[in-house]
């Protein structure tokens, strides 16, 4: 079940990095997001870096988890839920594709791809797409909770709001997740 997203990358890594992702691209479907990643180690690692401090950690353990998939679902949507909480906004319709690739360089490299620029992201959202893509050896609630709230944002207005508002949202809930 390869999907458009992953048959791109292939493509996008071949031609740039020059490693092809042999294994099928797999995805994990949770409440918010389809989780895509080529690779059950990244989705393990994905889920060990992500701790969500101790007041989250405790809404973590309260919900059943039998593989690291229900625990990465519930991780996810208690985030995703609390930058709802932190910005006062919640959308109707909330979905978005999660690209995991293992460090920032192939997140660079998907950047300077689609839009020419060489930047020193670890994560990025790309409106256009409704996807996150990010770098599992980076990740932490705060670079999460920054992303997702570009994706609440992007999802609570019916007319996007200018960039440097849309930036200083994602930047509160990055600061204020852990409250
Ligand atoms: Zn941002």
């Amino acid at each position: 079940m390869t999907s458009r997203v992953c048959a791109s990358l292939v493509i996008l890594f071949s031609l740039h990095i020059g490693t092809i992702p042999s294994a099928l691209c797999e995805e994990l479907k949770t409440r918010y997001a389809t989780v895509r990643y080529d690779d059950i180690a990244l989705l393990q690692k994905f889920n060990d870096e992500l701790y969500l401090g101790r007041q989250l950690s405790l809404q973590v353990r309260q919900q059943k988890a039998f593989t690291i998939q229900d625990e990465l679902q519930n991780k996810l949507n208690i985030i995703v839920e609390k930058v709802e909480t932190v910005l006062d906004m919640f959308p109707a319709k909330l979905y978005v594709t999660m690209v995991l690739l293992p460090s920032s360089k192939e997140v660079q490299e998907v950047y300077l791809q689609k839009y020419g620029n060489r930047v020193n992201h670890v994560a990025y959202y790309s409106l256009s797409e409704k996807t996150i893509y990010l770098s599992v050896n980076d990740v932490n609630l705060n670079v999460l909770a920054h992303e997702v709230g570009h994706i609440v944002v992007d999802h609570y207005f019916p007319v996007r709001p200018p960039y440097k508002i849309h930036e200083l949202l994602a930047q509160f809930a990055e600061a204020h997740v852990n409250d």
